[in-house]
């Protein structure tokens, strides 16, 4: 069993984590043991609830959850993008060497066009001279032409490279951005995104919302449909969240929650919304796919603040934190909005 207060000897870390590394066959990648380091350090709340469900309740890990959890907790979002930035880089400066070649040439061939215009400026100009003139000319231009077509071919090649490494680029930070089980944002795209929230907010152009929401006692659901079923849920209620309200970004959080940002205009639009939600996927009916069972009923609690001029990132969520505590308080199954003056 990890601990869960924080372990500090380094060796005592080190030992437990090739334990584990060997306990769930787990290949000792340094990846993969940097996971396992990591959450025997016990450093990352958001970390220890993902890898605690998997290794203390389903008692599997799968090598693609570890490097799921890799990609969202020990990378850096500058790290995994460096060796693309890296390539990005070199395609750049090959392109900057084309250029400059392609400059070089020009004055070149200024160069032979003006010696021409000189020659031909001059008073003694014979037949032979204006011939070998001409010749010259023609050979600068032939040759210039021939440089240009090198270098057409060459800024084709380098653009093509730096769209690929472009798509590459956009690629592994969708990655890294989205939740392994659900498709939806994970908690790193979610600390992005408030965060960009908050630093663009206008509050003339409308309300945002944040919305929280925790499945009420879905370890139940997984106690008696098991993990499997449980995943199952979570995918469904995740592909819901987004079909709901198309406009709106959907994370998970971890574990059964969940977090939505709604733009409205008003806040009656976000009662509906909470509504909505609570009745639809309280009404649906979810047949598991290994037992055939048919799981009904899905309630959530959920807390719903609304951004403020004055909130930073942690002021507002704390505070839809707070109210989702409040509704699982208050009996679960409902949602808790915040009231507050329409001019904070
Ligand atoms: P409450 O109404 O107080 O929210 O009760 P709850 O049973 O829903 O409790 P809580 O939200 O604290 O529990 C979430 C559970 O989700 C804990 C963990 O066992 C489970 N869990 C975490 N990650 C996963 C996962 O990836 N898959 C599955 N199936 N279960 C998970
Ligand atoms: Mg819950």
């Amino acid at each position: 069993m990890p601990q869960k207060s924080p372990q500090r000897d380094p060796f005592a870390i080190a030992k437990e984590a090739l334990r584990l590394v060997g306990e769930f066959s787990t290949p000792p990648t340094p990846e993969i043991y940097e996971v396992w380091y990591r959450y025997i350090e016990g450093a990352d709340d958001a970390m220890l609830e993902h890898l605690d469900h998997a290794v203390n309740d389903a008692k599997s890990v799968s090598v693609d959850l570890l490097a799921s959890l890799h990609q969202q907790f020990c990378v850096e979002g500058q790290e995994t993008g460096a060796s693309i930035g890296d390539a990005l880089a070199a395609e750049l400066s090959k392109l900057q060497t084309i250029v400059l070649k392609q400059k070089d040439a020009g004055s070149e061939f200024g160069d032979s066009i003006q010696q021409a215009s000189d020659i031909l400026k001059t008073e003694d100009q014979n037949r032979d001279r204006l011939i070998a003139c001409v010749a010259n000319l023609a050979d600068g231009t032939v040759k210039m032409q021939r440089q240009l077509d090198d270098m057409a071919g060459k800024l084709d090649e380098a653009q093509r490279q730096v769209c690929h490494l472009q798509t590459d680029l956009e690629a592994s930070q969708r990655g890294m951005m989205t939740d392994h089980l659900t498709g939806v944002g994970n908690r790193r795209f979610f600390d992005s995104l408030i965060k960009k929230t908050v630093q663009t907010f206008d509050p003339d152009a409308g309300e945002i919302y944040l919305v929280l929401l925790d499945m009420d006692r879905f370890k139940q659901i997984n106690d008696t449909h098991g993990h499997e079923g449980g995943d199952q849920v979570i995918r469904f209620v995740a592909s819901e969240l987004v079909s709901c309200r198309s406009d709106s970004s959907v994370a998970r959080l971890g574990g059964d929650e969940f977090a939505v940002f709604v733009r409205t205009s008003n806040r009656d639009e976000i009662l509906r919304y909470t509504e909505q939600i609570r009745e639809h996927l309280g009404s649906q009916q979810l047949q598991l796919r290994n037992s055939g069972q048919v799981i009904s009923g899905i309630r959530f609690s959920l807390g719903v603040s609304r951004l403020r001029s004055s909130d930073d990132e942690v002021t507002w969520y704390t505070r839809a934190d707070k109210l989702l505590y409040q509704a699982k308080d208050l009996g679960r199954n409902r949602a808790v909005v915040e009231k507050i003056a329409a001019a904070v």
